[in-house]
């Protein structure tokens, strides 16, 4: 009889005692500090045209350097100072001593280079106008993108040359530092490694730069056309190098364009995306990165948004809401603002 007592006891104590560290568990998972992010993004520009003072330009940093790459640089000081005052650069303590503006020593001392995805002037105006003052770095590219830098810009008829070929004198303030396609490079003053791969952009080359800090990535996509519109598979071959870094859990998240709504005719789209295509798109990477659910939850941040002139017409919430109606994917669609931080 005691015994069958005691019997009964025991499973409401084991009871009570799982009941405790399941609480406590739930409460420690509750507590436990997020993963610490891998990339931190600053939106200095992202729109996609017509707004000079808003135009594609990105500051990526991994925590634990003091130095960006700047990725596009369409609007430069504009965004910089926009986002020093939203705060965007609070973990970033600009010395006390400084003789410089904190725009100034933003543009001089914080950004260790540049990855110019392809010569379209509204990726490159920001840096063009700034580089009468800013320090000596290096642009990387690939080489048909910097060519177009020193031939189209940096020639002493549409600005002083201050690349360090081209026309004379070469002033030298910029390294155009053309990297091979596919092969990983270092991205100076910074602990991040760089590797460019091309894409098509109408009848321009444009590029993609997939940052590796450690082992975590983040790719950066210059402006691009769907593969089907372009009759290409430059996207296609991106996708071949995402794949297994989004089956490693290794990705942290895409910066892409999405510059028009659905409405816009494919013959209308010169090169760029649009919510449906780029969801196309993200299909294809998840078929080969192993099904739908592979990129649930990813990282997905969205620049190059053209505005409308049309009265009534908002480009922006337009894509939005067509982004997240054909979101089966369940990515984490972002669209930041100028001057917004991201961790990633
Ligand atoms: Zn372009």
């Amino acid at each position: 009889m005691k015994h069958e007592a005691r019997a009964a006891v025991r499973p409401r104590r084991w009871f009570a005692g799982g009941l405790l560290a399941l609480l406590l568990a739930t409460c420690l998972a509750v507590a436990a500090p997020a993963p610490a992010p891998s990339f931190e993004l600053i939106a200095l520009g992202v729109q996609g045209g017509l707004q000079d003072g808003d135009l594609s330009a990105w500051l990526a940093r991994a925590p634990g350097d003091s130095r960006y790459i700047a990725m596009d640089a369409g609007t430069l000081l504009p965004g910089l100072q926009r986002s020093y005052e939203r705060g965007a650069f609070a973990h970033l303590p600009i010395p006390a001593d400084t003789t410089l503006t904190p725009a100034g020593y933003l543009l001089r001392e914080a950004i260790a280079g540049y990855f110019v995805s392809h010569p379209h002037l509204d990726h490159v105006a920001g840096l063009l106008i700034a580089a009468t003052d800013d320090s000596r770095k290096p642009i990387y590219g690939l080489a048909s993108t910097l060519d177009g830098l020193a031939r189209d810009y940096f020639n002493w008829n549409a600005w002083p040359n201050f690349a360090d070929r081209g026309a004379p004198p070469a002033l030298g303030q910029y390294r155009l530092a053309a990297q091979p396609p596919g092969q990983w490079f270092a991205i100076e003053g910074t602990s991040l490694r760089g590797l460019l791969l091309p894409l098509q952009h109408d009848r321009m080359e444009s590029s993609m730069l997939l940052l590796r800090a450690g082992d975590a990535y983040l790719a950066y996509f210059g402006d691009t056309g769907a593969d089907a519109v372009q009759h290409g598979t430059r996207l296609a071959e991106a996708w071949r190098t995402l794949a297994p870094l989004v089956r490693q859990g290794a990705l942290k998240g895409i910066v892409i364009e999405t510059s028009y709504p659905d409405d816009v005719a494919d013959d209308k789209l010169y090169g760029h995306l649009t919510p449906r295509w780029l969801a196309s798109e993200l299909h294809a990477l998840a078929a080969q990165a192993g099904g739908n659910a592979a990129l649930r939850g990813l990282p997905v941040v969205i620049g190059h948004i053209k505005p409308s002139l049309q009265a009534g017409r908002d480009a922006r919430r337009l894509i939005e809401s067509q982004l997240q109606a054909g979101n089966d994917l369940q990515v984490r669609y972002l669209l930041p603002r100028q001057g917004q931080r991201i961790e990633l």
